[in-house]
């Protein structure tokens, strides 16, 4: 037998002794190199697998091993990128949406000093009846900063452009006061900004930067919930800056009533200006946006496609995008439209995964299964990285998946810090690019979350 067979024949044993995914997963892009007497070599493809396939499946693989050849005795593994893989087709599906790319990587064009992200402007806003106050009230306050909606609060579900609104009043204060001083953030930067300079007391000049400001636009404002120190900042910001006129926006995923564990103080002066909300758009604006989307890409979808994808996706704008997306893929690499059965089969999981509802329990199931783990283990404050990574991953689920916020997170994990929970969203958005082995860990997770 040769390498090749023994490791054939040892995949084929441990298929039969471990789920699909994780056999994909830790197993795929293996190979056994060398033989030396009693002593064979495996290659993984990066480290983590190296100290998966050490720790984990050690056992399983040396019996496998022995029982083609009872010779083999001591298996050592070692990292190795060149190595071909031994098994070749996957079914899993890698997809990563250009959103998921975090924009200091590239993503979009995002401006460094302002933080605004130039590919969202009021021109390529597509408006409806679900949107048009909303709509309205920023071009308006994109033409009178601080005078015509002061503070404007845009509110709405998620992926329904808010953030794009957000940064379309930015850019259209900026078109049109180039001097004028814009900052475009999240409440979750806002929070960890204000943390990080209370730390290095610094917190007096990060102050003085925001009340400089002429335009503060803020989003996802729904993530101070509960974040004290970060609210009484936040107020007098906002006073500073509401008494000169300047132009105060934010973005939340419900109205400011809504928002639990906010001061009073801090809500009323949400509610003190334009509050508008963005509805679900219906189906004549959704067919809009994706016209417009496909004139803009330069990508020829007949009617009956362009109505298929906005029938099927009814309550989200990004997987509206993301289903066009599919589409346009699936024309580049056939060269031909798919028929009306492809682009139902081609769809068929969008419109499941939004309408499904998830506990943070059962996403953590998943993920401890997945790894072969147990919730307990998971949860044990052990910095092993056999344990840090499917951790990081869970919380980054938690996060992309539920929307949840990060304190609420590190609650679901054992009480983690919510400054932990961010780093590791951030650390596994970022890994996503380049690490195609992490993308589809996180891939068969999601495809099991959602088949359920
Ligand atoms: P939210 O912040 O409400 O979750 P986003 O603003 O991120 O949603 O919007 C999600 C995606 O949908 C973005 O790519 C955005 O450009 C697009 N989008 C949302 N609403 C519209 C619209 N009315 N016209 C064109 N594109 C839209
Ligand atoms: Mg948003």
């Amino acid at each position: 037998m040769d390498l090749k067979d023994i490791w054939q024949s040892v995949l084929n044993d441990i298929e039969l002794n471990i789920s699909r995914a994780s056999f994909i997963t830790w197993f795929k892009n293996s190979s056994l190199i060398k033989k030396d007497g009693s002593t064979v070599v495996v290659a993984c493809h990066n480290s983590f697998t190296k100290e998966w396939l050490e720790n984990k499946y050690h056992k399983l693989i040396l019996k496998s091993l022995r029982n083609t050849n009872t010779e083999i005795k001591a298996v050592e593994y070692i990292v190795r990128v060149d190595v071909k893989p031994q098994i070749k087709n996957t079914p899993t599906k890698i997809t990563i949406s250009p959103e998921s790319i975090p924009l200091e990587l590239g993503g979009y064009a995002v401006d460094k000093e302002t933080g605004l992200n130039l590919k969202y402007s009021f021109e390529n806003f597509v408006v409806g009846s679900n949107n048009e106050v909303a709509y309205a009230a920023a071009q308006a306050s994109g033409e009178n900063p601080g005078t015509a909606y002061n503070p404007l609060f845009v509110y709405g579900g998620v992926g329904l452009g808010k953030t794009h609104l957000l940064h379309a009043l930015g850019n259209a204060i900026k078109n049109r006061f180039p001097k004028k001083k814009i900052k475009y953030t999240t409440a979750e930067k806002f929070l960890s900004d204000i943390v990080s300079s209370l730390r290095t007391k610094t917190i007096a000049e990060l102050k003085d930067k925001f009340k400089n400001l002429d335009a503060l636009l803020i989003d996802d404002i729904q993530f101070i919930a509960g974040a004290e120190k970060t609210q009484q900042e936040l107020f007098h910001i906002f006073n500073a800056l509401y008494s000169h006129n300047k132009q105060i926006a934010f973005a939340s995923d419900r109205p400011p009533k809504a928002i639990a564990s906010i001061e009073e103080r801090l809500r009323s002066r949400f509610e003190g200006g334009m509050t508008a909300d963005i509805g679900l758009p219906d189906l004549e604006t959704r067919i809009a946006i994706l016209k417009a989307k496909a004139q803009r890409e330069n990508t020829l979808l007949n009617e009956k496609i362009i109505e298929t994808i906005a029938k099927q996706v009814q309550k989200n704008i990004r997987e509206l995008e993301g289903a066009f997306n599919r589409i346009s893929a699936y024309i580049k690499v056939k060269g031909k439209e798919p028929t009306q059965k492809e682009v139902e089969s081609l769809l068929s999981d969008i419109s499941r995964s939004s309408t499904k509802t998830m506990t943070p329990k059962q996403l953590l199931k998943a993920v401890v299964d997945f790894y072969d783990l147990t919730e307990e283990t998971i949860l044990k404050k052990s910095r092993s990285q056999e344990l840090v990574r499917p951790r990081q991953v869970a919380m980054y689920l938690m996060r992309e998946t539920l929307k949840m916020s990060f304190p609420n997170i590190g609650e679901k994990l054992g009480g983690k810090d919510h400054t932990t929970v961010i780093h590791a969203c951030e650390k596994i958005e970022k890994e996503l690019v380049f690490d195609t082995q992490l993308a589809q860990e996180i891939n068969s997770i999601k495809e099991k979350i959602f088949a359920e």
